[in-house]
Parts: C-alpha cells; sequence; structure tokens
C-alpha cells in the first residue's frame, strides 16, 4: 500500500471522510498529537487499529466526535460534574471516562462498560469528523514503539505502507496527549495528567482523586538512556556532570533545555526546546524521535516545575527515566 501525505483541503478531508466510511483508517491532525481514525462504531475497522499500531489489545480507545451535542450519542448518561468539564474544557485536550453507549463495540473499550471521549480542538479533526458521520477513535498515529507524532512527517515514518492516508495540518499545537478523567467517580478521579492541567480541573469543579502520575502513560520508550534532572538551583552543573560522565565512557549525549539555558552547556550536544513549559511539551517528543533518529546513548532532559504543564512534563519524563531522576 502506497502512504500518501494528503494537505487538508476540504477535498482531501471529503476524500479521506469517505475512506473512514469504507471502514478504512486514516492519520489525521488534532491539537494533542497525529491521531489514527477508524469508524468507533466498525469494530473490524477498530481492530485494524490494534494491528497498525501493534497496540496491545487490552488498552481501549479514545473515541472523538465533532461536537458537545454528539457526546451523548456514544454515552449512557452525562452527569452534573462531566457536564461542567464538558462546557469548560471542550472542545480541547480533556477526555472524560462515562458509562458508554451501546453503539460503542467491545472492540473499542475492550469490554469495559465504560468509554472514553473527546472533542479534539482542530479544525481538521472536526471537519472529518463531521463528514464521517460517526464517532471516530483516536489513539496516536504510530507504532507502539515509537513516540507519538506531532507531524505528518512522523506518522509516514512508523506507519508507511500500512495506510493510505495521513492529512497534514501542520505540527500539533499542543504536542502531549489529553488529560483523562472518569467522571463516574464521586469526586472524577484524574487517570493520566496532560494538556488540561489538575489546577484547571479543580478551578472548574472542585476536588478531583489524582492516580499515580505514570500509571496511565503510554508504553513508549526510546532506544536512548533518558535521564531526567531534579529542577532546582545546581540543575544545569549537574547535568553537566552528568554529560561529561557519560562521554568519558565512549558514548554519546544530548541535553533537552530550554532556550534560556542553552548558554550553561557550552559545546555539548543541546536540542532546545523553547522559551516556556507549553513549548517544551510541544517539542518533547519531536525531539526524542530525533535522538533515536541521531543514535543518540542517553539524552538528558531539564527539570521543571510542578506547575501548570510542568506537571505533565514531569509525569511524561519519570516514565521515559524509568524513575531515573538525577
Ligand atoms: P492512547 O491512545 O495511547 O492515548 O491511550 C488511550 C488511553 O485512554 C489509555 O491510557 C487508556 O487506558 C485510556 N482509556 C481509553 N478508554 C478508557 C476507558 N473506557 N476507561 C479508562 N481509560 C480509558
Ligand atoms: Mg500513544
Amino acid at each position: 500500500m502506497n502512504t500518501e501525505i494528503l494537505s487538508s483541503t476540504d477535498l482531501n478531508i471529503m476524500r479521506c471522510a469517505s475512506r473512514l466510511k469504507a471502514g478504512e483508517l486514516v492519520a489525521f491532525p488534532t491539537e494533542t498529537v497525529y491521531a489514527l481514525g477508524a469508524i468507533a462504531t466498525d469494530a473490524q475497522a477498530v481492530k485494524k487499529v490494534y494491528e497498525v499500531k501493534s497496540r496491545p489489545t487490552d488498552k481501549p480507545l479514545i473515541v472523538a466526535v465533532a461536537k458537545k451535542s454528539d457526546i451523548q450519542k456514544v454515552v449512557k448518561s452525562i452527569p452534573k460534574k462531566a457536564q461542567i468539564l464538558i462546557d469548560r474544557f471542550m472542545p480541547g485536550a480533556l477526555t472524560l471516562v462515562l458509562d458508554r453507549a451501546d453503539v460503542i463495540p467491545d472492540e473499542v473499550t475492550v469490554g469495559s462498560e465504560s468509554v472514553a471521549v473527546r472533542i479534539p480542538d482542530n479544525a481538521v479533526a472536526k471537519k472529518l469528523i463531521e463528514l464521517a458521520g460517526a464517532p471516530v477513535v483516536v489513539p496516536s498515529a504510530n507504532t507502539a514503539d515509537k513516540a507519538s507524532p506531532t507531524l505528518a512527517a512522523h506518522v509516514k515514518d512508523d506507519l508507511d505502507g500500512k495506510i493510505e492516508y495521513i492529512l497534514d495540518g501542520g505540527a500539533s499545537e499542543i504536542g502531549i496527549e489529553s488529560t483523562i478523567v472518569d467522571a463516574r467517580t464521586e469526586p472524577p478521579t484524574v487517570l493520566r495528567v496532560g494538556g488540561v492541567t489538575v489546577e484547571q480541573l479543580k478551578q472548574a469543579i472542585g476536588e478531583v482523586k489524582t492516580l499515580r502520575q505514570d500509571a496511565r502513560l503510554s508504553g513508549y520508550m526510546p532506544n536512548a538512556e533518558v535521564l531526567f534532572s531534579a529542577y532546582y538551583d545546581g540543575m544545569t552543573e549537574n547535568i553537566c556532570k552528568r554529560y561529561d560522565e557519560i562521554t568519558a565512557q565512549q558514548k554519546t549525549a544530548v541535553i533537552i533545555c530550554l532556550d534560556g539555558n542553552r548558554d550553561c552547556y557550552g559545546d555539548r550536544n543541546v536540542y532546545t526546546v523553547g522559551d516556556s513549559y507549553e513549548a517544551y511539551a510541544h517539542n518533547l517528543f519531536a525531539v526524542l524521535r530525533k535522538a533515536d533518529g541521531e543514535h543518540y546513548d542517553a539524552v538528558i532532559a531539564e527539570g521543571v516545575n510542578p506547575e501548570g504543564l510542568g506537571e505533565s512534563l514531569i509525569a511524561r519524563l519519570i516514565k521515559l527515566s524509568g524513575g531515573m531522576i538525577i
């Protein structure tokens, strides 16, 4: 199969919607990461998603709809706090777990009576789902061993020959996955931290339960060993010291840092990720891919404050580093 990257013209979005309706898979942009879509009510199409991604078959898929009034078509009921979260954060990087409606097959939820639903805040994604006329599953469009894709080219690297079309919508704005909240519990439970922060959730609905932050993150691990620094005054010196120890052992290393700290690392290898936590999140998966592509033995990531998106970054970096905090 030839995999084509298509610009997001109306005609191409229509073409992709009709491929979805025919039971095929299409990759498309969302504001979190690129998604591998299939019609959620088509069990055969959903099965293909697991095959193409080599996704563990016990990991349920998130379902996306195009607008708020479509949520009630995939769930049995919407509790009051869920409705507040919908009004406040959708469309956006929030996924709610609710009781599933009968139209959602077991293949999507892996047999669970719940379903995870969100509305992407991306015009191409919304148009595609609207034209497909049905809810669409939206796992990240990578194979299980790769970082979530934030560019059409990343999708092509991973899924070339396995799907027909990738709709190109430029870089995913947020760059990390959605926050997942189980809205069936009281108080609601945060299952994964992502693009919407716990502070934002608390502002909207008061108390929330949180699980261990890294419990629900994806199975992706880069080839390079990832070291993640604690955030403190001596951080950049400590990172330099670690870097020099690693390279003294004839290994290669690269530091992931904010623009403002670039000069602290002299002529060591560095990937800069911008000047804010938003920019760090936006670029994280792309630089990890780059490190794999350039065959670095080690990646040393700067630590961040646990505020705002910093919390979501820390959760990912703890997971990626296997807890190796330096
Ligand atoms: P990914 O597609 O890699 O972003 O993973 C989707 C995430 O959503 C996984 O962590 C799933 O466990 C979670 N998820 C999807 N559906 C449900 C559900 N019905 N209940 C709880 N978690 C879910
Ligand atoms: Mg993923």
